[in-house]
């Protein structure tokens, strides 16, 4: 996390909030997520050197940088293709060139490049994570994604096994809506 400027990812006039633990304003109604709440996802992910990871709701680009520092590549999706283009020049700016930003919908994944040793997730599904996601995780695959059910929010995460799927649900957290 020290390697990541966060003051690049935000607007200039929230620069002197970059260091605060908390979410920040990034246009459009959305937010770069907490720092904490980042490495705790990072973390849980068990990103590895040699890993291709799937960054679904890319926004200001911060969650995907600290993810390219743990791993070989990531593919970043984001929806609103002004804050993709962003999110391409902060990263640039960092000097990270083992991201490449798409302005897409993620809910589809990226199934070019499946299958993914990673896919993280930073906006809210509805009831269940995505199956097309799901399903372009490699075995041995680590998923993590905030899931909405009964008017309550919790990261999912799902570990793709030789025989199949696990899920376990951890955290309450709040993330925008994937839509
Ligand atoms: N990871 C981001 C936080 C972004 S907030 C960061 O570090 O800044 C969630 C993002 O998901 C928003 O930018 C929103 O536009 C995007 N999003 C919502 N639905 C999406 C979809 N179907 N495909 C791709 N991006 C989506």
């Amino acid at each position: 996390m020290a390697d990541v400027p966060r003051e690049l990812f935000v607007a200039p006039a929230l620069r002197r909030f970059a260091y605060v633990d908390r979410p920040l304003p990034i246009g459009g109604g959305q937010t770069i997520s907490q720092p904490s709440l980042v490495a705790r996802m990072c973390e849980l992910l068990d990103v590895r050197d040699g890993d291709i990871v799937l960054d679904v709701g890319t926004g200001s680009g911060y969650h995907a940088a600290l993810l390219s520092r743990l791993c070989r590549h990531v593919y970043g999706i984001e929806l609103e293709a002004d804050l993709a283009e962003q999110a391409a020049r902060s990263l640039r700016a960092a000097g990270i060139e083992n991201v490449t930003v798409l302005a897409a919908d993620g809910a589809a994944g990226l199934p070019g490049r499946a299958p993914f040793d990673a896919i993280n997730v930073a906006a809210t599904a509805s009831e269940e994570v995505p199956l097309r996601l799901q399903d372009q995780l490699a075995v041995g695959g680590r998923l993590i994604a905030p899931v909405a059910s009964e008017g309550r929010e919790h990261l999912v995460f799902v570990h793709r096994g030789p025989d199949g799927f696990e899920r376990s649900r951890l955290d309450a957290v709040r993330f925008v809506p994937l839509r």
